[in-house]
């Protein structure tokens, strides 16, 4: 029974991502389809969509979300205390650096990656989203198991700086690192080409679950201390959920957070607590 829910939990996340990614990619379809757009306005938009969202939405959860403190409370996710640590303000200097590396980046992938148009059915779009993050969780645990192996724990150390993360972590990691990520999280679009529409959702909700995860809550699409985990331990838990871990044995189990935003949790944790009293009833 567990184990059943173990999976249904995972494949929640996979169709949340690939559910959301797809609205927003109909949204961005329906927004630009009456406009022509060239290379260099694919590559503004591609990485003002991710800079924006990224800045956007981690403020929000630092600023708004975790100064309530009623709303961070109910929201928290981690279990394991660990020590307070300060995520460092950004500096003007900081920002430039990191935009004028996501465009070059973007500059690059965009020339590299051939240009495919995937139109706008929901099928069609939801399939290829569904794919990209199943396959983009695979490689992400084969690639972060690695940064963990003695050889390669250098280029990772710096992502590790934070125990107590903020959802900054996210983008917190050495060039090196940075590089290897994104050219493996680009991988599918070198071999399969970019849809514009698809690869702007894909920014803008990869930020979302990516800050999320590094935030230390469970507010929409992180249904459990998993990553967070990863941070204040150190070890198990590689991919972007439990799905690859369990798979490969590597799953630190993580408390799974039952609200109605993660369904499954929440029937599961309302199954075993009724378990629970029908074999304490069953005894007295
Ligand atoms: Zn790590
Ligand atoms: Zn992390």
């Amino acid at each position: 029974m567990k184990r059943i829910f173990d999976l249904f939990f995972e494949i929640e996340f996979y169709l949340k991502i690939a559910i959301s990614c797809t609205i927003i990619q109909q949204l961005i379809y329906w927004l630009l389809q009456d406009i022509k757009l060239n290379f260099i306005s694919h590559v503004l938009l591609y990485w003002l969509l991710g800079s924006v969202s990224f800045y956007s939405l981690g403020i929000f959860i630092e600023k708004v979300i975790k100064k309530n403190h009623s709303l961070r409370a109910k929201l928290t996710a981690r279990v394991k205390k660990v020590k307070q640590q300060t995520y460092p303000t950004f500096t003007f200097k900081g920002i430039i650096i990191g935009e004028i590396k996501s465009l070059i980046a973007v500059l690059i992938i965009l020339y590299l990656a051939p240009e495919v148009n995937r139109g706008n059915s929901l099928l069609l779009n939801f399939g290829w989203l569904l794919m990209r993050i199943i396959a983009f969780d695979f490689c992400f645990y084969v690639t972060h198991w690695l940064f963990h192996q003695k050889q390669f724990l250098k280029i990772h150390l710096k992502h590790h700086e934070f125990s107590d993360t903020s959802s900054f972590v996210a983008g917190h990691k050495s060039l090196t690192e940075y590089t290897i990520v994104t050219i493996m999280e680009c991988l599918p679009i070198f071999i399969f080409g970019y849809d514009i529409t698809q690869l702007c959702a894909w920014t803008i909700i990869g930020n979302a679950y990516n800050l999320e995860g590094h935030s230390s809550l469970s507010m929409f699409f992180i249904p459990s201390d998993f990553h967070d985990l990863h941070h204040t331990c150190f070890k198990g838990n590689y991919g972007i959920q439990g799905f690859w871990d369990r798979v490969f044995n590597t799953l630190n189990p993580p408390t799974k957070k039952p609200r109605i935003m993660f369904p499954v949790s929440m029937i599961e944790s309302k199954l075993v607590n009724n378990t629970q009293k029908t074999q304490i009833n069953s005894k007295s």
